[in-house]
């Protein structure tokens, strides 16, 4: 039924797609990170797949599902990694790919766009006009704004700048809804947070007003420890200290840089790494300031973009862990937050009770009030779900925040806002259930209409 009427809803069959392994492959996305997802989401698929190319288009699409009680999931360019944007009830996958222009960059540094334009489009566009990205995930390159907003929450820029959601930087955006007659709704202020990091279960994002910073011209740089003392310590220096010019701070305990192939020359054997992105004009006082606390610099270079070689951010981040795996596809990881006066003993704590099971990948950012904060993607050696689990309950005991990557729903997954205003906008804008469904736990439809007759 869906491959029959969607065509004539959309006007263009070609835009309607079928082919199962098509369909398939926009139906996935990084969820095989996680070991635990991997078996659980397998076989999950959409019926097919829709790719709008204007909020009219969207607006015709919902409506047609709301009618007829069928699932939507959005999609921008399934890089997430907790399989968001796996449809888990069939249905249609909404790809927004196609919907990715980029309406202006204004002179108060606000760019705006469609949802499906990718990140680094928009920071091409931006450093153009003396502006870039306040942050952004290490899938820059292939990620869209509309799924780092679904989905995403920091990265590259997060040590200056913070996260997504601080510091105002999704100024805006517009939202369709799933309702009998399709509204689009504009959240601004505060009210961005209903939408953000609901992972499309709560309305499809339709247009963003995204606040940037000044442009910087960059210098990267990777400085080699003989301990992770040495190697955390300086990398603790540099992000809290104001007085340096920072996008990247980000510390790797050996032998994770041993995975990182491509760039070897630059990953002694043995030692502990920082990676760096600095204002170029800071970058000999950084050199100094490496070599007075024993750091030896292993590459010191400009910055000229996302196709400079090498891009010491594609080894940081979430794509640590993708080096990892391809070395042995027995390494998996968790999202951690310490507190920055206990990290050490944290750390320890961890290191006593879990050994070389998991290897400290910290990367500097700001949070919300402001303090630079020592996070981590830490990989973990797996074992069995009952051993991740007794890891992250240890974390957890011990202060450590943890976001756990191996669940499949918003409230578990570690961003879920306490005053449920993600929820609440789900009551509101698709009281049937019908976006994204399985994925918010504490919503109940209205009506049985999707899950009920799948
Ligand atoms: C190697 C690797 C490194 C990564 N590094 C980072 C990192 O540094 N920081 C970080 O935050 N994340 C990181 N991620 C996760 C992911 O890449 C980012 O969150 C990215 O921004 C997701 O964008 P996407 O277009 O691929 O979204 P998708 O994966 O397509 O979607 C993400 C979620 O948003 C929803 N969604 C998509 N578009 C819309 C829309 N228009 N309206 C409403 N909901 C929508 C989807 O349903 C899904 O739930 C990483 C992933 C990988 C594989």
């Amino acid at each position: 039924m869906l491959a029959q009427d969607l065509p004539a809803v959309l006007g263009d069959a070609s835009r309607v797609l079928t082919a199962p392994a098509v369909v398939d492959r926009l139906s996935k996305d990084f969820y095989w990170y996680s070991p635990v997802l991997r078996p659980a989401l397998e076989s999950k698929r959409a019926d097919v797949v829709v790719q709008p190319v204007s909020v009219d288009e969207v607006r015709a699409v919902l409506r047609y599902c709301y009618a007829h009680d069928v699932p939507v999931t959005a999609r921008g360019a399934g890089t997430g990694n907790y399989g968001q944007a796996i449809p888990l009830c069939g249905g249609v996958v909404l790809d927004l790919s196609r919907m990715d222009g980029i309406e202006g960059i204004g002179s108060d540094g606000v760019a705006v766009c469609e949802p499906g334009v990718r990140l680094g489009v928009v920071e091409a566009a931006a450093r153009e006009q003396g502006w870039e990205l306040r942050c952004y995930p290490s899938t820059i390159v292939k990620a869209t704004v509309g799924g780092f907003l679904g989905g995403g929450s920091g990265g590259i820029g997060s040590v200056a700048h913070g996260g997504l959601r601080d510091f105002g930087t999704v100024r805006a955006l517009e939202v369709v809804t799933m309702e009998e007659e399709p509204q689009v709704h504009r959240h601004e202020g505060d009210a961005v947070h209903e939408i953000l990091h609901a992972w499309g279960t709560n309305g499809i994002i339709t247009k963003i007003w995204l606040a940037l910073a000044p442009r910087v011209e960059w210098a990267q740089m990777a400085v080699a420890f003989d301990t992770f003392a040495a190697a955390f310590g300086f990398g603790e220096q540099i992000a809290v200290d104001t007085a340096w010019t920072k996008r990247l701070v980000t510390t790797f305990e050996w032998p994770i840089p041993k995975y990182f192939s491509p760039v070897k020359a630059i990953c002694p054997e043995g030692q502990h790494l920082v990676f760096f992105m600095i204002s170029a004009d800071q970058s000999d006082d950084l050199r100094n300031a490496a070599e007075q606390v024993t750091g030896t610099v292993t590459y010191s270079g400009a910055y000229g973009g996302l196709k400079t070689m090498p891009l010491l951010s594609d080894y940081t981040w979430n794509h640590t862990t993708l080096w990892a795996i391809k070395h042995d596809d027995a390494f998996t990881y968790l999202l951690c937050g310490f507190n920055p006066s206990r990290v050490r003993e944290q750390m320890t704590l961890l290191r006593d009770r879990f050994g070389d099971e998991i290897l400290f990948h910290m990367e500097f950012m700001k949070n919300g009030q402001g303090t630079v904060i020592p996070g981590a993607i830490p990989l973990v050696r797996f074992t069995t779900e009952t051993r991740l689990n007794e890891m992250i309950r240890c974390c957890r005991e011990h202060g450590v925040f943890v976001a756990n990557p191996h669940v499949n729903n918003v409230e578990d997954g570690g961003r879920y806002r306490e005053d449920h205003v993600q929820l609440s906008a789900k009551r509101r804008y698709d009281p049937k259930g019908l976006l994204n469904p399985g994925k918010m736990l504490s919503f109940e439809p209205e009506s049985a209409g999707v899950a009920g007759s799948r």
